[in-house]
């Protein structure tokens, strides 16, 4: 029998609006089927995450890529990650300006530098240097300025976890970071082990309050437990997402590890997300089960 594969991606977790999100659920299992496809084609984890997360910059349907609202500058400043769990390494990038797949971005700086993040002008230089598509009309480009969100830190992500038939793991985040932010600030997304990490055991991926996410070293601590607790991911996530509310911030996090064992807790009211189950099975979702 082939190993499973097994995927979870998330389009953040926040607040949900009144209004219908069939739009992000189809748009979700569409992208969810395909990484299903590519992970059984054989794909590498890492290109599966990084291409689905693509997928969800240029949709402009979460806050992320195209659906990133501008900062109180009124300049839109991206942060993102990616991480291969079997070699660890990683790449990142931070309030960069002006590429269409931030992803991609922080491939390159895992790729074509010794370095796991370069931020701001090193960041813009580096995605020049790869060649990476422009965003030449920001302001047609982008989502508009989002309303001023009344919450002390709005949220919006994209993200997604894999495991291939190798048994390889591996995570991606991207995030155009809380609503009207002040410029410079970087969230936990693009921070290796509070946003985003990918190991030998499990990879996992956060959406929500940043700034929470980095005091709990969120992602670190789940798959620590993991590690060395030998938890599921479930009850690993759980306990980070606890101590995330704790210190008074809300999101969600999404993990997968090498048994194919899925997690996609989250504290806040919704969390858009999609899961291909070891299984095969697809299923897909906004709000608590
Ligand atoms: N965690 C992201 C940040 O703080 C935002 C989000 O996930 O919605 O930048």
């Amino acid at each position: 029998m082939a190993a499973p594969v097994a995927l979870v991606l998330h389009g953040g977790a926040g607040v949900l609006a009144d209004r219908s999100y069939e739009a992000e659920k189809r748009h979700m299992r569409l992208l969810a089927e395909r990484g299903r496809t590519l992970l059984n084609d054989g794909v590498p984890a890492l290109d599966v995450v990084q291409d689905i997360v693509r997928a969800m910059e240029v949709s402009a349907l979460y806050v992320a890529g195209r659906g990133s609202s501008p900062n109180t500058d009124g300049r839109w400043e991206l942060d993102a990650a990616i991480m291969d769990g079997r070699t660890r390494r990683a790449g990142a990038v931070a309030a960069l300006e002006g590429y269409v797949s931030p992803i991609g971005a922080a491939r390159a700086v895992m790729d074509m530098t010794p370095h796991v993040m370069l931020a701001g002008e090193g960041a813009n230089t580096l995605a020049r240097r790869a060649r990476l598509e422009r965003v030449t009309d920001p302001e047609r480009y982008y989502a508009p300025a989002a309303a001023p969100d009344t919450r002390g830190i709005a949220t919006g992500t994209v993200g997604c976890v894999a495991l291939d038939r190798e048994g390889r793991l591996a995570a991606a985040t991207s995030t155009g970071g809380t609503l009207n932010k002040t410029p410079g600030r970087v969230g936990d997304c693009p921070l290796i082990g509070s946003g985003t990490w990918a190991d030998e055991m499990v990879a996992v991926s956060c959406t929500g309050q940043g700034e929470y996410f980095i005091r709990a070293l969120a992602g670190g601590t789940a798959a620590a437990r993991v590690r060395y607790l030998d938890e599921t991911p479930e009850e690993a996530a759980r306990y980070a997402l606890k101590d995330v509310k704790r210190l008074g911030g809300e999101g969600g996090i999404i993990a997968v590890d090498h048994k194919g064992r899925i997690a996609e807790p989250f504290n806040s009211p919704g969390m858009k997300r999609a899961v291909v189950h070891a299984d095969g099975r697809i299923t897909v979702a906004v709000k608590s089960p």
